[in-house]
């Protein structure tokens, strides 16, 4: 039997040069509607105060959560998406979204340690366009695999999309298709990639990175799936039953190997990278 022991969360400080995470910014629960400040929030592991429901944690506090205190080392910090296809309003948006969120994209990646255990991290920003899979995105993504085949090092994948980013039209498929590439390169190196998928996990996201995991963990009562529920009970004309799209229902149908409340991620994910580090193999 696994022991899990928690440990206390420390406020972090973190890189002040982030708005995102400097800052004492305010989230919303989206169970109650309520406010809270990310000091409040930031050592509860984002769980409101009010209503005990899972508030979306930013992506920079999402890895510093997970990481050893001070490990974590951004890759390719500046990488942003451009409006190329001049499509209305996305220039706002966009401007909007690095503005709340202090991030130049929707995705956040790096290296980190675990418990001592190295690997590459990348977590999605539910505040930047909806986390939706653009072509930084998928740079992202794409480049840290490549990083981590290279240099020999799992990867976390803290999942988190409303699919594909419309405004970049058919640019924001593509990517699917370059991530999924980057993966299986790594996956054919023999390297190991945890994906963690959070509310909620949908459209092109769904399709491609977050179910290409080798071992694939949700946090609890997580919206994952690919069209909305409204859409295929409209094109199929099908009741769709109780619970569908919920991290508990694809746990029973073999989606999902393991359903992580907050509390014990750090410690489970440490384990399993623990449990799959390659031994070096001395020569001769
Ligand atoms: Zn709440």
């Amino acid at each position: 039997m696994m022991q899990i022991h928690s440990r206390p969360v420390a406020f972090a400080q973190a890189d002040a040069g982030h708005a995102g995470s400097g800052a004492d910014f305010e989230v919303r629960c989206s169970a109650c509607k309520a406010a809270h400040k990310r000091s409040e929030l930031f050592p509860r592991r984002y769980i409101c105060p009010d209503c005990g429901a899972y508030v979306r944690i930013p992506a920079r506090d999402r890895i510093l959560l997970l990481a050893d205190e001070g490990s974590f080392a951004e890759l390719d910090e500046t990488l942003t998406s451009t409006d190329f296809l001049h499509f209305p309003e996305y220039q706002s948006k966009l401007e909007k979204a690095k503005q709340t969120t202090g991030e130049q994209c929707a995705a956040v990646s790096g290296v980190m340690q675990m418990q001592g255990n190295p690997c590459a991290v990348f977590a999605m920003d539910s505040r930047f366009v909806m986390a939706s899979m653009g072509s930084a995105v998928g740079e992202k993504i794409t480049r840290l695999f490549e990083y981590a085949t290279e240099n020999r090092l799992p990867v976390l994948g803290v999942l988190c999309s409303g699919g594909a980013r419309m405004q970049e039209g058919i640019v924001s498929l593509m990517q699917m298709a370059k991530c999924s590439g980057a993966v299986r390169r790594h996956s054919d190196a023999g390297l190991l990639y945890i994906a963690l998928l959070t509310d909620p996990t949908t459209g092109g996201m769904t399709a491609s990175v977050a179910m290409e995991g080798d071992i694939t963990l949700a946090e609890p009562k997580t919206l994952i799936g690919f069209a909305g529920r409204r859409v295929i009970e409209q094109t199929t004309g099908a009741e769709l039953p109780e619970g569908f799209q919920t991290s508990e229902f694809l746990l029973d149908h073999g989606f999902v190997d393991q359903i992580l409340p907050r509390e014990s991620q750090r410690d489970t994910i440490a384990l399993l990278l623990r449990q799959h580090q390659k031994e070096i193999v001395p020569d001769g």
